[in-house]
């Protein structure tokens, strides 16, 4: 089937608050290439949102898929479990920089691992209270949607939300939350609205994703660690979308040296088959038994052996390295534009999670949104597919696999550049 015929049977059958926005089909994938349903090439800079740092299919993932599906493709691991779990659960044990000795639950997403993690932060404490950040993101279940900061409006049209989360500032220099501002807001916040005695825990991306790409200073990252500890709430880094390689570590925290008591994983650590985890202290993660953390799927035996595949795929590619020398080469060319374009303002990176803001004003650093939409449609029009986000829209962040080949960088580097000169001139 063509784009045309397909849209047809997506307006007329799928849900419009599911149904995708764009017009173009996937019909096949390599790396960071896609081809549409009409035979249309495109370059992937989107990488299914943070999904596919090792590119998409890759081939020893794909290989190690395949051979699982002619073993045991599903048996609900409560009522057989299987090795590819426990291996999966080994692995991230040692390679997860939590407190302590971790242990490790796996859930089908990220939203549904934030859930988790946050089941457990209340077995573990007795407590009901979280807190979390403006600009943060964590999902769309009910729970989450109600974590989530004012990047996300996904919950107008759903009723109440769930209660016992509170909200402080995220640091955000650029746009005026300073690492002070944000630290007294966080304080407040617990002396104020959140009870610290009541809190289970604070959960905070150490680089906000959806938000827009910003990292949380070092030293803010001690802060709420001493907080936490001071008051005996659990820390969580939410790495579903920092994680698995993005910044050039495993976990975006390890630039840091935070050792947080839980850590939330999905997107690449499976290559884009459907999985996540909670990492944790054992002693939190074992704070409630009776198969109270699982489901159906969670782990599936199909999902268990791509993340195994993936983590060969980090050490024999040394995919943490090629982070760190994409990262540099986007930081580069970001710095280029900065000088190029009155409109291309603060180029950040950490690893490959880089980004840079569209501005009508570089001095008052004033977002344009408007910018930012024009400048991803134009980019999907000429076969590059770009993302933007956070708060103010106005960020285009890059998320393309991390084992991209340089042709194929340069050429949707090229194609920015056009946009960029046809959408400012
Ligand atoms: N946490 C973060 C930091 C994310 O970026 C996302 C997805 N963008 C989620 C949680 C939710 O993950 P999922 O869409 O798999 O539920």
């Amino acid at each position: 089937m063509n784009n045309a015929q397909l849209n047809e049977l997506k307006q007329r059958y799928v849900a419009s608050g599911a149904a995708s926005p764009a017009t173009q089909f996937a019909d096949r994938a390599e790396n960071a290439e896609l081809w549409d349903a009409d035979g249309k090439r495109f370059i992937d800079f989107a990488g299914g949102i943070g999904v596919l740092n090792i590119g998409h299919r890759h081939p020893k993932v794909v290989e190690a898929v395949k051979a699982q599906l002619d073993k045991v493709m599903h048996t609900c691991q409560t009522v057989m479990p299987y090795e590819g779990y426990v291996r999966v659960a080994e692995r991230l044990s040692q390679l997860t920089p939590v407190r302590g000795h971790a242990k490790v639950m796996l859930a089908n997403s990220g939203a549904e691992a934030l859930e988790n993690a946050v089941k457990v932060a209340r077995a573990a404490t007795g407590r009901n209270n979280v807190i979390c950040f403006d600009g943060g993101y964590h999902g769309r279940t009910f729970m989450t949607m109600a974590m989530n900061g004012k990047v996300a409006p996904y919950a107008t049209d759903f009723g109440s939300m769930p209660g016992n989360v509170f909200r402080a500032p995220y640091p955000v220099p650029y746009h005026g939350v300073s690492e002070d501002e944000a630290l007294r807001g966080l304080k407040m916040a617990l002396k104020t609205d959140a009870n610290p005695r009541d809190t289970a825990a604070i959960v905070l991306e150490p680089v906000l994703g959806e938000g827009g790409f910003y990292a949380a200073p070092t030293s803010f990252l001690e802060k709420v660690r001493e907080i936490c500890d001071e008051h005996g709430m659990l820390m969580i880094a939410d790495e579903v979308q920092s994680g698995f390689g993005r910044t050039g570590k495993l976990f975006a925290i390890e630039h840091s040296g935070v050792e947080p008591d839980i850590i939330t994983m999905a997107k690449s650590m499976a290559d884009g088959m459907p999985i996540s985890a909670v990492v944790g202290t054992d002693k939190h993660m074992d704070a409630s038994g009776g198969n109270s953390l699982g489901g159906t799927y969670t782990g599936s035996p199909v999902s268990c052996a791509a993340v195994l595949a993936v983590l060969d795929v980090f050490e024999e590619e040394d995919i943490l390295g090629k982070s760190r020398a994409l990262g540099d080469k986007l930081a580069k060319r970001f710095s280029q534009w900065q000088q190029d374009f009155a409109c291309v303002d603060h180029p950040r990176n950490l690893g490959a999670m880089a980004a840079f803001e569209l501005v009508t004003d570089k001095n008052a650093h004033t977002p344009d949104a408007d910018l930012a939409g024009a400048l991803c449609k134009r980019a999907r029009e000429k076969g590059l597919i770009l993302l933007s986000c956070g708060l103010y829209g106005n960020t285009i962040r890059f998320l393309m696999p991390v084992t991209i080949g340089d042709d194929v960088l340069e050429e949707g580097l090229a194609i920015i550049e056009e946009c960029l000169t046809e959408l400012s001139g």
